[in-house]
């Protein structure tokens, strides 16, 4: 499904409202930003009060224990009295609990300036994920919910399962938010191109945009295959084959990672396959559009194969191919964390 943003009226329109959303959310990420700086700082604050006041006893120990040979000499001239020593040790261990209280006020304002120093921001890596179809389709009087009918086994065994039938749609969904909190775990940062279904028109060479605009550093798509050959299954991984793409071999590299890891999770029933998109007839957009930056699509399983429809609605498949797509990301594009 190709779709050029020249041709859509509503692409201007849109751009506006992204434009006028992105806006606000930058007010709201200084505002946060301000607000944790300000609970460190207290944070920060508290922890020297408490340090001071650690600190005070081993001060008053010090100080204290220079005090003794004083007292030795005091106690050496009369020599005589052997009940002297005893209540001066005791005095000093007593010490300790009532003094604490005037110094710690003392430490905490001349350190303070100091702690405002941590308003470090971090940027790690970012990708872009994207739970293909769920969204308006482009002539904004359906949703576009991907693979899905009912002669698909996947239609017929999740309306009998849940009492309503689910589509491709749904399924990498579930499968996208599995990939996103594992990266999440492993200190990816990760942007989505949806989180549910989004009832506006989003063409797909803006959705592949937007990865671009969220200075993602690399974009996964994933999505279910069909077919008419019901017998036709596995897992398949799509990249930008334009030879004109400077990034093309980089993304072919990053889809055969992704196949190996595939099959090295047993995620797919038969060796996963890598596919130039443009070879395969497909161009997609979704591949196209993203700029500068190394790109997958991976059809995970047949929606329209009977073995792979049950390992789609598992959790036990879900789950080995989360890890199976992560896996190839965090071993190829390893985890960078820059202090901006
Ligand atoms: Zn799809």
């Amino acid at each position: 499904m190709n779709f050029s943003p020249l041709n859509d009226p509503g692409f201007e329109e849109y751009r506006k409202r992204e434009a006028a959303k992105a806006a606000k959310a930058r007010k709201k990420r200084t505002l946060i930003i301000l607000a944790v700086t300000a609970v460190i700082a207290a944070a920060g604050a508290v922890l020297l009060v408490l340090a001071a006041f650690d600190a005070v006893p081993r001060i008053i120990d010090n100080f204290s224990s220079t005090t003794p040979p004083a007292e030795n000499t005091q106690t050496a001239a009369p020599s005589g009295s052997p009940e002297t020593p005893t209540p001066q040790v005791l005095p000093t261990e007593a010490t300790p609990s009532p003094t604490p209280s005037p110094t710690p006020d003392v430490s905490p304002t001349t350190e303070d300036p100091s702690v405002v120093k941590p308003t470090v921001k971090v940027r790690t890596t970012t990708v872009y994920l994207d739970p293909g179809h769920g969204f308006l389709n482009a002539a904004g009087d359906a949703m576009d919910k991907g693979a899905g009918n009912p002669d698909y086994i996947y239609y017929k065994m999740t309306e009998e399962l849940y009492g309503a039938p689910m589509y491709e749609a749904d399924m990498v969904l579930i499968l996208t938010k599995k990939v996103k909190a594992l990266l999440e775990d492993a200190g990816y940062t990760v942007v989505m191109s949806r989180e549910d279904y989004v009832y506006e028109r989003v063409p797909i060479a803006l959705r592949a945009a937007k990865a671009k605009e969220a200075d993602a550093d690399l974009l996964v798509s994933i999505h279910a295959n069909s077919a008419a050959d019901t017998s036709a299954y596995g897992a398949r991984v799509y990249y930008n084959d334009n030879p004109a793409w400077s990034l093309s071999i980089e993304s072919k590299h990053f889809a055969e990672d992704v196949a190996k890891s595939i099959d090295a999770y047993g995620a797919s029933r038969k060796k996963s396959k890598v596919y130039g998109d443009g070879e395969s007839g497909k161009t997609l957009a979704m591949l196209r559009g993203t700029g500068d930056i190394p790109s997958v699509l991976i059809e995970t399983c047949f929606l329209t194969n009977e073995e792979d429809a049950k390992a789609a609605i598992s959790e036990e498949w879900q789950d080995s191919m989360a890890k199976a797509i992560v896996q190839a990301i965090v071993t190829r594009y390893k985890l960078k964390t820059t202090i901006l």
